[in-house]
């Protein structure tokens, strides 16, 4: 994965609070941070998506929309995915 704003390389980290963990990446060169939601966020272009409360639910989430752009990239509709998928 590269990062948005540097393109430099990301790679996975738990981060960890005083009250819960998350997974999500880090890069190597700026130091951005990018979780799971952030993510569904930019690779839909849709700030208002209503994000799932279980963590499965939300990869599961990301995971179609990427497959839904990898089949649009190879010559699918090039429409953006209905909301809610
Ligand atoms: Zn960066």
């Amino acid at each position: 994965m590269k990062c948005a704003k540097c393109h430099g390389r990301m790679y996975a980290e738990t981060f960890y609070s005083h009250t819960e963990a998350f997974h999500g990446w880090r890069c190597l060169m700026c130091g951005d941070i990018v979780d799971p939601v952030i993510f569904l966020h930019r690779i839909t272009g849709d700030r208002n998506i209503p994000i799932p409360e279980r963590n499965e639910d939300l990869i599961r989430l990301i995971a179609k929309y990427l497959s839904l752009k990898s089949a649009a990239a190879c010559g699918g509709t090039g429409r953006n995915p209905p909301r809610g998928v």
